[in-house]
């Protein structure tokens, strides 16, 4: 599905030939849940959020097109928002998202296809990387959350079966979803060259090599 003829009325320019679309946090949530595609042109402007973005923003934007997935309606989705969200550290550079489990958890329940399967109850908690958290980004904040939920959900590894689900994910410019389809998450792609540009400064300002860098 593209998207819908209204939302193509809505669309205005900006910079040029970008365009932009403006949405409240409710009405994205239902284009996700109609399975709408924003095309990789069109920038999204949260009209309901300012400033630095909360975790609970994200998560409200991720449960409810979750809970309407048909591929996920055996698993306990709902049990989600009970999961404790936090923020990686600031100095970390690899990662996105990290979904952190009880260490009693494992030697009882394991990934799927195993049974008894991993719950969210099992999570300790699953942290962000903050630089995802404006309003620019959130997109991106949002498709690697729903990412870390699929592991809390009992999906472990980076397999075939967990790229089938996280492809699931509506707004496909701004999924990690398959590496060798990368190039076709544009957004995505954006973000993480924003976020190399901000590091790279940081990192010369600090006076650390770039070949140092470059291992990270
Ligand atoms: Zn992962």
């Amino acid at each position: 599905m593209t998207i819908k003829e209204e939302d193509i009325a809505h669309l205005k320019e900006v910079d040029g030939d970008k365009t932009a679309i403006s949405l409240t946090k409710e009405e994205f949530v239902n284009r996700m849940k109609e399975g709408v595609k924003i095309p990789s042109h069109v920038q999204i402007i949260f009209s309901d959020v300012e400033g630095s973005v909360t975790l609970e923003a994200v998560r409200d934007m991720v449960i409810p097109v979750m809970e309407d997935m048909e591929e996920l309606s055996d698993l306990p989705v709902s049990d989600l928002y009970d999961v404790p969200l936090g923020l990686l550290r600031k100095d970390n550079l690899r990662c996105l998202g990290k979904c952190r489990f009880h260490r009693e958890s494992f030697p009882e329940r394991k990934y799927w296809p195993e049974e008894p399967r991993i719950e969210p109850k099992d999570v300790r908690r699953i942290d962000l990387c903050r630089t995802m958290l404006t309003p620019e980004w959130i997109r991106v904040a949002i498709s690697v959350l729903f990412h870390e939920y699929l592991h809390a959900l009992g999906f472990g590894g980076h397999n075939p079966m967990f790229r089938s689900l996280e492809a699931l994910w509506p707004d496909e410019d701004a999924n990690g979803g398959y590496p060798r389809k990368i190039r076709s998450h544009e957004h995505r792609m954006a973000f993480s060259e924003a976020r190399r540009e901000t590091l790279r400064w940081l990192w010369d300002s600090q006076g650390i090599p770039f070949s140092v860098w470059k291992k990270t």
